[in-house]
């Protein structure tokens, strides 16, 4: 990746031996820095060297740590002239490698203000967007260079260039995108190790180590210094590009990195430690921002998610319909998802709002997550036409698809549907494909016209990914929506058991009242009377109450059958039952005790009592128009309940005294005889 044994003539490079006994390598530009020329300096002690105080400090510095904090100044007098010096050491295997670079002199006064204007605007930024832009124009100030662009990294490690700031002759890279290939794994490792690289003169030429004999230590690795010279290759590419001078500083998101700050040079620019310095101080605080702004992006939706949720319910707290839900809140959802169209498919139900496949497709969707989801839990992708559902939704209607199982328990099954389209759609092609991208060490040289077709060939019929949040999310919306389904098929169940019990109970009084009334009179029947009598005996035996029994014969009805035929008859004995029902107390019961008998159980009512209200019965069905049949009379017998008695013998009372009555002349009311006297 990078040349080994070279440096960037911008500084002078010494390695001791890590028991800093001796200097195994120099560069050989020492003399213009030390005033030594490399034999010299190989054959001196690192003290002798360095000087005692400052590998002292190194070694401090080195003694539990890789690399110093933070780089120390020194001055030499060379020639008579006093020089200051930036030195930096870091350990390499057996090694110590000590940098010296030339602090120039900067404005250091500037530079301070310049940052500190810089960091309290940031301060101020609320968007990512706007803080980018103060970001690359505040690096831009601080170095000189000619532009200096933002790299954002997707999860795939594709990029963008997210934010620029230019010179008018410096061409611009916003917008373009480029495949991760071009700034492979190695490279990106690169920056976790050292966040800043630094090309001052693609130009110069590098300038070799000379190492001293017989010491047996290896190449040093130079890459956590600034002064590792570039590979050919990738200075090639500079130049082919007109870029003279480079510098980028890592974006580190939490553990990855997440982009990158690229500054190009149109000619060569030499960059004052402190200028450097001064640069990353802003990509650092910058990315600090990000994070928050980015802190506060994720709570901005899960607050609207929440906010969405709460919605679930009406103001009266009634649960909404999952239908009416997706109606009102899909479009909110749509938004917040970045989707194009979202579907509740449950039972038989489908519900979409956005650009979703039609109900069809929509449960041959579901039936193949099915079959191939049989874990459940949520389900996602951002390439459909990789999965099984390739020909079921067509790449320029969603490329993305988030499914979330609605937690139904064996109540119902549903899916909450997320569709995405194509991330193709949303990319706009700016900058010069004419001109080369570049970044860093080692790479291929691509011309961007290749690495945006190779970047779009392997994006194609691709969405933007689901992240974690938005799963999260998402399974919360489909919680409630579970809850809102559920609620539904609960009220379904209960209406439709409420229904089935009416039409139950419904039957049920149906049955009973056909097991208790006469078809033709509908009066109770013999077997409603008799339990009528049952129970009325019960109580009257409990409470010491009254009750009496008439028992009542239609006179001659035979005649009457025989003389105008059966139904006359029929219709004589719907008459008299219309009759007595409408002259009973409700708290007196008629019953048909069989042919043209029938039975009134006369509650709370002595024998007397019971002889008055038969008497009005016997005068009413005399005094009734009959039609054709004329006028019918009946004969009755009435008897009183007495304690202890059975339903039998009351009747049998009742039944003697009605054929007394008969005996009598018929069309009469006979009471049963009183009781023998006791004993
Ligand atoms: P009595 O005055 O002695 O009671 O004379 P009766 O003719 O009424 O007595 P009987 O018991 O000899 O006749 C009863 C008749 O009632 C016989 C039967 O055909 C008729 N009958 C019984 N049930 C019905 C019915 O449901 N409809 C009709 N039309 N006639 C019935
Ligand atoms: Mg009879
Ligand atoms: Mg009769």
């Amino acid at each position: 990746m990078h040349t080994p044994g070279a440096i960037q003539p911008e500084g002078c490079l010494i390695c001791l031996d890590d028991a800093y006994t001796r200097v195994t390598r120099v560069s050989a530009n020492i003399g213009t820095f030390l005033g030594v020329d490399t034999a010299q300096a190989l054959s001196r002690t690192p003290e002798e060297l360095l000087g005692a105080r400052l590998v002292g400090r190194v070694r401090r510095d080195l003694a539990d740590s890789e690399r110093m904090p933070s780089p120390l100044g020194t001055t030499r007098k060379i020639d008579g002239h006093v020089r200051r010096y930036r030195v930096f050491a870091y350990r390499s295997g057996t090694q110590v490698v000590v940098e010296f670079e030339r602090q120039g002199h900067g404005h250091h006064d500037r530079l301070f203000s310049l940052v500190n204007d810089r960091l309290s605007r940031f301060a101020r930024a609320h968007s990512v967007d706007a803080l980018l832009d103060m970001l690359v124009e505040g690096v831009r100030r601080v170095t000189g260079y000619d532009r200096v662009m933002v790299y954002q990294f997707d999860p795939d490690w594709h990029g963008a260039v997210v934010a620029e700031s230019r010179t008018a002759e410096a061409g611009s890279f916003l917008g373009h995108h480029f495949p991760a290939s071009d700034i492979p794994p190695q490279v990106r490792r690169l920056y976790d190790i050292n966040p800043v690289r630094m090309i001052a003169d693609a130009t110069a030429a590098a300038v070799p180590l000379v190492s001293g004999d017989g010491h047996g230590h290896g190449e040093p690795d130079l890459s956590p210094g600034v002064l590792r010279a570039v590979s050919p290759v990738h200075l090639a590419y500079l130049h082919n590009m007109g870029v003279q001078a480079a510098f980028s500083v890592a974006m580190h998101g939490g553990r990855d990195l997440w982009g990158l700050v690229a500054a190009h040079g149109l000619s060569p620019r030499p960059l004052a430690p402190a200028a450097r310095d001064a640069a990353r101080t802003l990509v650092q605080m910058a990315t600090q921002r990000l994070s928050l702004l980015q802190a506060r992006a994720r709570a901005d939706f899960l607050e609207r998610v929440r906010v969405s949720r709460g919605l679930l319910s009406d103001t009266r707290g009634r649960l909404r319909r999952p239908g009416e839900i997706i109606r009102e809140r899909g479009g909110d959802w749509l938004s917040l998802f970045g989707a194009s169209g979202c579907a509740l498919v449950h039972r038989d139900n489908t519900i979409g709002i956005g650009r979703v496949p039609d109900e069809a497709r929509l449960e041959r969707i579901v039936g193949w997550l099915n079959d191939e989801h049989q874990g459940g839990g949520v389900w996602q992708h951002r390439a459909l036409g990789h999965t099984g559902l390739a020909g079921l939704i067509p790449r320029e209607e969603a490329c993305g698809l988030l499914v979330v199982p609605l937690p139904l328990g064996e109540i119902a099954a549903g899916w909450l549907l997320l569709f995405r389209p194509e991330t193709v759609e949303s990319v706009r092609w700016a900058g010069n494909p004419a001109k080369a991208v570049v970044d860093d060490d080692g790479r291929a040289g691509l011309s961007p016209r290749q690495s945006f077709e190779t970047w779009l060939q392997e994006v194609a019929g691709r969405s933007a990914p689901w992240t974690e949040l938005e799963r999260h999310a998402a399974t919360d919306l489909a919680e409630d929506l579970a809850v809102a389904v559920s609620g539904r098929e609960i009220s379904i169940i209960n209406d439709r058991l409420r229904r089935e019990h009416e039409a139950l109970a419904e039957a049920n009084a149906r049955l009973r009242d056909l097991a208790h009334t006469d078809s033709l009179t509908r009066v109770w029947n013999r077997y409603r009377i008799e339990a009528a009598i049952d129970a009325e005996l019960n109580a009257a035996d409990r409470y010491s109450r009254p009750c009496a029994l008439v028992l009542f014969d239609v006179d001659h009805f035979k005649q009457v059958n025989d003389t105008h035929g059966h139904e006359a008859g029929d219709r004589v004995l719907v008459g008299i039952a219309g009759l007595i029902g409408r002259i009973l107390r409700s708290t007196d019961h008629l019953g048909r005790w069989g042919g043209e008998e029938f039975v009134v159980l006369a509650t709370n009512s002595r024998l007397k009592d019971a002889v008055y209200l038969a008497e009005r019965l016997r005068r009413g069905i005399e005094a009734m128009d009959l039609g054709e049949v004329g006028r019918v009379t009946a004969s009755f017998g009435v008897a009183a309940c007495m304690p202890d008695d059975t339903r039998r013998a009351l009747v049998d009372r009742a039944d003697r005294a009605m054929y007394r009555a008969k005996e009598g002349g018929r069309n009469r009311v006979v009471a049963e005889a009183p009781p023998e006297p006791a004993a």
